[in-house]
């Protein structure tokens, strides 16, 4: 399933002094070409859809360069959206994301949040908190302060679900925001942390501010990251257990939704830590019933695939396995050569080791298997 981008230009922009202010350049640049190329550029975006001003605009045509399609706008805000969403077919592109042309400020770490935020929830945008003092006037004309710890300032992109936001709009005409459509029919919404670049052209003085907010870099994102992760599965009927891949025999098996390989489960979630990018089960729901006997190594070519998507290369990773039996060291050499293999990392760039607990706790009593791991990607290599 592929990820879509809707950028809605199609408001008349009278607040900032009568001009279309998401075409006027921005430190050179049309204001609506800063965020179509943020999405153009970022790798999990197919395709870019401009919703237009309505009626014949021959002097929009160069918006051609910034999208894949481009669609004709209606008289309000929400009928611009659905006549974007209209173009986007739900059975190909699972994710939308929806963005206001006047918002020039896009990060690929905003794209990357909001696209992972939607593996768990209906819809998601950025958001900051309120930090000046809100007061509200009465009917009385008296003021009263207003809880601000009980308000966020919503930013777009809003990204949704897409069969979920279709569905949701649909017979709407005029909302605040695309949010309030899910809010309607009680879909979940997440928020992740916002970012003043984002902030909405809206007055004419916006201008000269933005363009000071977009000179300066934004920060960079760190040249390494560590993650970690840590797994047990109990054992049960059975006569291997799943390591690294490989079936290790043993009177007892692994009991667990997937192969249960415990290596692996914790390697993925130091790689997802890495990325900051939630666990195991965020990805790969225990619910699913996709998941029930999966081989591990989905798992871990998935987080892999992730850290590349990002931008990074997996350094080095070292795990720990934490039982009394299975005995590992006559395995250990196969298990690192399994795991840099799925890796394509060479193979001193992959340590095995495993302890015992000294009979003491679930391990020791030979009710479990536990595993540890650490990673440290680096935005260096590849490392072969
Ligand atoms: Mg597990």
């Amino acid at each position: 399933m592929t990820v879509a981008a809707i950028i809605v230009a199609a408001g008349s922009g009278r607040r900032a002094g009568g001009v279309e202010k998401q075409f006027e350049p921005l430190a050179g640049t049309p204001v609506i070409a800063w965020s179509a190329n943020s999405f153009k550029s970022h790798p999990q975006i197919s395709e870019v859809i401009i919703v237009r001003p309505q009626g014949q605009r021959d002097d929009l045509d160069w918006l051609h360069d910034h999208a894949d399609k481009i669609v004709e706008g209606g008289d309000t805000r929400t009928k611009s959206v659905l006549a974007g969403l209209s173009s986007v077919e739900t059975s190909r592109v699972g994710k939308v994301l929806i963005h206001d042309a006047a918002r020039p400020g896009l990060s690929h770490a905003i794209i990357d949040k909001l696209i992972a935020a939607l593996d768990t929830t209906d819809a998601a945008a950025p958001a900051i908190a309120v930090s000046d003092a809100l007061k509200r006037e009465t009917p009385e004309g008296s003021w009263e302060t207003v809880d601000r710890n009980a308000l966020k300032r919503v930013q777009t992109p809003q990204a949704f679900r897409t069969e979920k936001i279709k569905a949701a709009l649909s017979g709407q005409s005029n909302l605040v925001d695309d949010l309030a459509a899910i809010e309607a029919v009680g879909g979940s919404i997440s928020f992740i942390p916002g970012d003043e670049r984002l902030h909405k052209i809206t007055f004419a003085e916006d201008f000269p501010f933005l363009e000071a907010v977009l000179a300066k870099p934004s920060s960079p994102e760190p040249a390494i990251r560590m993650g970690t992760g840590y797994d047990v599965h109990k054992f049960g009927d059975g006569d291997f257990v799943t390591l690294c891949g490989m079936e290790i025999p043993h009177d007892k098996g692994l009991v667990g939704h997937s192969d249960a390989d415990v290596a692996w489960h914790a390697l993925t979630d130091a790689i997802l830590g890495a990325l900051a990018l939630g666990d195991i089960g965020d990805h790969f729901p225990p619910s699913d019933p996709q998941w029930k006997g999966a081989p591990s190594s989905v798992f871990l070519k998935h987080a892999a695939k992730l850290a590349t998507e990002h931008g990074y290369q997996i350094s080095n990773v070292d795990m720990t396995i934490i039982c009394e039996a299975p005995k590992i060291k006559p395995h250990r050499e196969a298990m690192r050569a399994s795991t840099a293999d799925l890796l394509q990392l060479g193979l001193s760039r992959v340590s095995l080791k495993a302890t015992t607990t000294e009979q003491l706790g679930f391990t020791g009593r030979k009710e479990g298997m536990a595993a540890q791991a650490s990673v440290v990607l680096s935005q260096e290599g590849p490392y072969r």
